[in-house]
């Protein structure tokens, strides 16, 4: 059934809701059953972790932690750990679900999950972070590993953070398991091009809308939202081609440049001054506004729900790539529909970094490791193919972006579930 209802605030806000409109849209058109409509939605596995920690100054705090397992149908289970004080179970499970589908739209043979650990991680030193993530790992130890569920970083996690679980869960088994988790430092069984690999797939995507509007890099103004992994990556990547990214946006503010920002000086203008502000050639405008400017592409890249029913019709962008993981409220995707916005879907727009984790976890299982050459090239072809499948299927049965996006993944998923059966 599709909610009719205006959602309240906190349910437009709840990424579970939101995950579960979408899910629910899209399985009423490919008319999936109930009985598969609840396989497909209900997560497999959620796991709750209390991890005690001990402070540097002595005191001892108990952390809390998640593990939800969306679906293993099409294969081991896959998906970042993100610390961050306000993570909710709700959150994980709409983050797991949509790795599910995300998997599944770029058709690589994993299932879905998603890791949190409640934390602030600018509070905490190097130390605390790593006893933090070594006591997750030995609490979640019997349900990962490279056939069960394979970690990845996420936000506020790293290279660093993978090592330490890569460790830790090596230790327990005597014996050194590098695809345990992927996103791992390069020398450490990590694959060449998987730090920028999410920033890469969605220039590729945005690439590939350019061309369905008639555009050239050259001629394309882009707003980017974050400068961390995704944003950042891509930031330098589509500037690299000849895109113009007239302004970019983080938490403490926005700088400016109509003519486009040099993301190499702005790089190093952080690097030295630890903000992205007060950069010699742009003007600092307003960070709320700077979303509303009017440019062909905007590109989310930071946290969730900051398009949503309130601000969605001030969107200028004539295309939406979405970097981040549930940058649009549901409640907004009308709005974005009504108003013509072409809109490169989350599940497929950030698939580039699983993408790149799944030939990191090919490349430890084979022990043969490719060039970044290979890498890059076996991303593009993933990334059009998936482009395409989405957009055409839009297209044949006039829905939106979004929707063909659930609808190619829904049936790939319930295609796997049905040719299995359920084992009782
Ligand atoms: N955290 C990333 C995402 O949301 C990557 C997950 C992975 O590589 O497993 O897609």
């Amino acid at each position: 059934m599709i909610v009719e209802t205006a959602p309240t605030e906190e349910q437009e806000m709840n990424p579970w809701l939101a995950a579960e409109a979408r899910f629910e849209e899209a399985s009423e058109r490919l008319k999936l059953d109930d009985g598969m409509r609840k396989v497909l939605r209900t997560p497999s596995r959620e796991i709750i972790v209390h991890i005690p920690v001990m402070l540097d100054d002595g005191r001892l705090e108990v952390f809390t932690g998640y593990r939800v397992q969306h679906s293993i149908a099409r294969g081991p289970a896959k998906g970042g750990i993100r610390f961050a004080p306000d993570v909710t179970l709700d959150e994980v499970r709409a983050l797991a679900a949509w790795m599910t589908w995300k998997c599944a739209v770029v058709n690589i043979p994993f299932g879905g999950s998603k890791g949190g650990v409640i934390c602030e991680p600018s509070v905490l030193s190097e130390g605390e972070l790593e006893r933090i993530t070594r006591r997750y790992t030995a609490e979640i130890l019997e349900f990962i590993g490279p056939e069960k569920d394979v970690p990845a970083p996420d936000m506020n996690t790293n290279e660093r953070t993978m090592a330490w679980i890569m460790d830790t869960y090596s230790m327990h088994f005597r014996h050194t398991v590098t695809a345990v988790v992927t996103g791992k430092p390069f020398n450490l069984g990590g694959s060449r091009g998987r730090v920028e690999a999410t920033g890469r797939g969605c220039m590729i995507v945005t690439l590939e809308a350019l061309k369905r509007f008639g555009l050239r890099p050259e001629d394309t103004s882009v707003v980017i939202q974050g400068f961390g992994n995704v944003g950042g990556m891509a930031a330098r990547l589509m500037s690299a081609v000849g895109f113009k990214i007239v302004a970019l946006i983080e938490i403490d503010g926005a700088v400016y440049n109509k003519h486009g920002l040099s993301i190499q000086a702005l790089m190093e203008h952080k690097k030295e001054s630890g903000s992205i502000l007060d950069f010699a050639e742009a003007e600092n405008i307003d960070k709320d506004e700077a979303m509303f400017l009017p440019c062909d592409v905007l590109v989310p890249a930071a946290k969730e729900n900051v398009i949503n029913s309130h601000n969605a019709g001030r969107i200028r962008a004539r295309i939406l790539c979405e970097g981040a993981n549930g940058p649009t409220t549901a409640a907004a995707d009308a709005i974005l529909a009504e108003n013509n916005i072409f809109v490169i879907p989350d599940i497929l727009a950030n698939a580039g970094g699983v993408t790149v984790s799944y030939f990191e976890w090919v490349q430890d299982r084979q022990g043969f490791f490719w060039n970044l050459d290979l890498v890059n090239r076996r991303l593009a072809e993933i990334m059009v193919e998936s482009f395409d499948a989405v957009v055409d299927y839009a297209q044949k049965h006039t829905v939106n972006n979004r929707i063909a996006a659930y609808m190619v993944a829904l049936d790939r998923v319930a295609f796997a579930v049905k040719l299995r059966g359920i084992y009782a």
